[in-house]
């Protein structure tokens, strides 16, 4: 099957590198050669793949609370699909569909490109960043033990920062708390 496995191996490594991810990492992904890969990004891209580190601790990098949101909402994303493994093993295919269900939720250009997406993942991983659930808003977020922020919910901060009175929750408000009008379901049950 070493065939079968080369192609799964090459079919994996473009689609990664079509997310504009770093050569080291589709290389460590895929085993795919580095060369060949600096050819297919130039092929894929026109132009030749960025060099440099990448960010060797991902949490340095999220510096605002915005950033926290968003990479608090891939990790949840990613956490949904590859499952409770997320501490043991770093699932690249679920880091795909995650960021890109991320990419097609955040409608203004997105704060965690692939290669963050990537670093978050690893991250989760050896155990340098964790979901929590926040007690106040219950909303799962993203702290990192390297992060200059305190390790608290992005949500209820940003909450106070923007005149937020009380502390968030996430119950309904009272007018969609109501039993809704019943014609659409009983329509369908008509039907
Ligand atoms: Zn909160």
């Amino acid at each position: 099957m070493q065939v079968l496995d080369d192609i799964t191996e090459l079919n994996l490594a473009v689609e990664l590198l079509r997310r504009k991810a770093r050569v080291s990492i589709v290389h460590h992904e895929t085993g795919v050669s580095r060369p060949k890969l600096r050819i297919l990004y130039r092929e894929l891209h026109g132009r030749g793949a960025p060099s440099g580190q990448l960010s060797a601790i991902g949490g340095a990098t999220i510096q605002t609370r915005l950033q926290q949101v968003h990479a608090g909402l891939f990790a949840a994303l990613y956490e949904h699909y590859a499952g409770p493994a997320i501490s043991r093993q770093l699932d690249i295919r679920a880091v795909i569909a995650a960021h890109d269900f991320y990419v097609s939720l955040v409608l203004q250009e997105p704060l965690v490109d692939f290669n963050g997406a990537w670093v978050i993942a690893r991250d989760l991983r050896v155990g340098m960043s964790e979901l929590r659930s926040c007690d106040v808003c219950e909303v799962r977020y993203l702290i990192s033990s390297e992060s200059r922020l305190a390790p608290t919910c992005p949500f209820c901060v940003l909450h106070a920062r923007r005149g937020g009175l009380g502390e968030p929750r996430l119950v309904l408000p009272a007018v969609l708390a109501q039993p809704l009008d019943d014609t659409d379901t009983a329509a369908l049950s008509r039907g």
